[in-house]
């Protein structure tokens, strides 16, 4: 039976954005709620090599940084709950949360729901997911071991998933629309170092072939006309992402792109509602941005509650 919950702080979203938000509102003393759908550390946990996340000298798994990040929340009294927050809307007592199982109600809430990876659209891809098509190099590379694989996209997250990805693959074909990266320049040098990968620039992904697994792509040259087969195992495809937006979508105000609009105390459209990290409009989507989000939004939503009363 569905029931409602109470708590004074409701945090969508236990990625690194809503896992600091939810330390920052527990050890200033409220009681702190954090609904997650799936699991600990969103995208982050997808990541397999973080080296840019201050206090970590050695690369870092995106999956132990997510532990330890709830660890330290959890270690506070702040509560992770999994269910997917479905909907949003005001309430005698604040605001009044639905999700896939209970209710919550909060005098104040912080979204962090971030992004999801975004799709080619490419004919077949939808089929072949799980069968050779992945968004996450993490979770799937082991199985293409010494096999021949693909990656889409020209940002860090393809840059760095590929460069994963060439320590157990054959070969690595990197597939870019453009002929330069909008990744790191550091990353970027270190795959063209690495010998069993090769890119494909200026070129477009425009069927994914196979009947049951994924057994060849099409590619078309960005301008021009003459296709060619490129046989593989493995689709990686790492092309941005999307904002988790739908469920918040008619209450606070969104952008052109889905984004939520933030000040700069990270307060959406509707007083008491904040929201941090990758899921806001922001000029930068890092671990260590979505962090200071999740800090500065609890302790917004702590002068809101304080103002309130
Ligand atoms: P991104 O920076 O938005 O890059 C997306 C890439 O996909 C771009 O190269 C884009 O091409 C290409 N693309 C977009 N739509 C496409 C389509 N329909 N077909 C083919 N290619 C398409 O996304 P991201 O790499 O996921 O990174 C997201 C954010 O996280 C960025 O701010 C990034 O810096 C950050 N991040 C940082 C790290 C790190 O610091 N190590 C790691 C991962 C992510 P164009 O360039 O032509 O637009």
């Amino acid at each position: 039976m569905k029931a409602t919950v109470t708590t004074e702080i409701l945090v969508a979203g236990a990625g690194p954005a809503g896992l600091t938000a939810g330390l920052y509102a527990s050890r200033s003393g409220y009681e702190a709620v954090i609904l997650e759908k799936s699991f600990t550390g969103g995208q982050m946990a997808l990541t397999s090599d973080v080296e840019n996340y201050p206090g970590f000298p050695e690369p870092v798994s995106g999956m132990a940084l997510a532990q330890s990040m709830e660890k330290q929340a959890t270690r506070f009294g702040c509560r992770v709950v999994n269910v997917e927050a479905t909907g949003i809307s005001s309430d005698p007592a604040g605001f009044l949360v639905t999700s896939t199982q209970d209710s919550f109600t909060a005098r104040a809430v912080i979204i962090c729901t971030g992004v999801k990876p975004r799709q080619l659209g490419a004919p077949g891809e939808q089929e072949l997911i799980g069968r050779g098509v992945s968004y996450c190099a993490v979770c799937d590379g082991p199985l293409f071991k010494g096999r021949e694989v693909a990656v889409v996209g020209g940002g860090d997250s393809a840059l760095d998933e590929a460069l994963y990805l060439s320590r157990m693959a054959a070969r690595v074909h990197v597939i870019h629309r453009r002929d330069e990266f909008r990744g790191c320049k550091m990353a970027l040098e270190r795959l063209r170092r690495r010998e069993n990968v090769v890119f494909h620039l200026s070129t477009i992904v425009t069927a994914v072939n196979g009947k049951n697994r994924l057994e060849s792509l099409e590619l078309s040259p960005a301008r021009g006309a003459v296709s060619s087969t490129l046989p593989v195992s493995g689709l990686f495809v790492y092309i941005g992402s999307s904002p988790n937006t739908a469920w918040c979508s008619g209450f606070v105000k969104l952008d052109d792109t889905g984004s939520i609009v933030t000040d700069d105390r990270l307060r959406t459209n509707v007083p008491g509602v904040f929201a941090a990290g990758d899921v806001r409009n922001t000029r930068l989507r890092q671990i260590a941005t979505s962090v200071g989000d999740g800090a500065l939004a609890a302790m917004m939503a702590d002068e809101y509650l304080v103002a309130k009363g």
